[in-house]
């Protein structure tokens, strides 16, 4: 199986969950005790999210590409990046390094595509959901339509995120403010909702989602463990 080379630490309490996927995933697969061979590379979120509040996204290029590369060099035989926002200098990142990278955003749109859903939204960071990267990279993939919150629920989403999952607060309030968004998107004809945030899953799960949801984390999860068992 081929080693996972993990860009994580954006934040912690997503990157851990990737750790456990993975290896819950080998076991299964193994039959037990088959854990999988990872590096995480783990960064600093308090310098990541500075550099974002800063919109110095070359500071966080650089920090990101170092990881890529120490990864590179250690053995990893492919990327994944820990992070929907983060894939934003992805294509840069990219460039550094020889080996290839799984990127989150192909994934869901691979995921879309399998499922034949027809209008999409997105949550996650404003970065995410304001910015070209990802809505591009998703419309380059799949012909359905993806829609976004309202500006007001964008900003209590994007609060959520920065301000409580990221620092492990998960609260039943929160929570339900989070369903009503997603009930409205709803009522906009939306059929499915991209968790486009590895935090999001903490604290929104299918069980008590009105609609379809794409757990990003899952899904690039299982991206990345199909890849890794692959030969070549
Ligand atoms: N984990 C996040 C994401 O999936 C947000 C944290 C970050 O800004 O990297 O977008």
């Amino acid at each position: 199986m081929k080693r996972v080379g993990i860009i994580g630490g954006m934040s912690w309490q997503s990157t851990i969950e990737y750790y456990r996927g993975l290896n819950a995933l080998s076991e299964k697969y193994g039959n037990g005790f088959s854990t999988i061979d990872i590096i995480i590379y783990s960064l600093n979120f308090r310098d990541i999210e500075n550099f974002q509040r800063l919109n110095d996204w070359d500071s966080i290029e650089k920090m990101v590409s170092l990881a890529a590369v120490n990864l590179e060099r250690a053995g990893a035989a492919f990327l994944i990046i820990a992070s929907n926002t983060i894939h934003k200098i992805l294509p840069y990142v990219k460039m550094r390094v020889e080996i290839p990278f799984l990127s989150i955003v192909d994934a869901i749109g691979d995921e879309i595509n399998r499922r034949e859903n027809k209008k999409v939204a997105l949550l996650g960071t404003r970065f995410t959901m304001e910015e070209k990267f990802y809505i591009k990279g998703l419309s380059e993939k799949t012909k359905a339509e993806i829609i976004v919150p309202e500006k007001k629920d964008r900003e209590i989403i994007d609060r959520i995120i920065f301000e409580e999952l990221t620092k492990d607060i998960i609260s039943d309030k929160s929570r339900s403010v989070l369903l009503n968004i997603i009930e409205k998107l709803k009522k906009d004809g939306a059929d499915g909702v991209i968790l486009g945030c590895t935090e999001l899953p903490l604290i929104i799960s299918q069980e008590i989602s009105p609609i379809s949801l794409f757990n990003s984390t899952e899904i690039h999860i299982k991206k990345a463990f199909e890849f890794a068992l692959k030969d070549n």
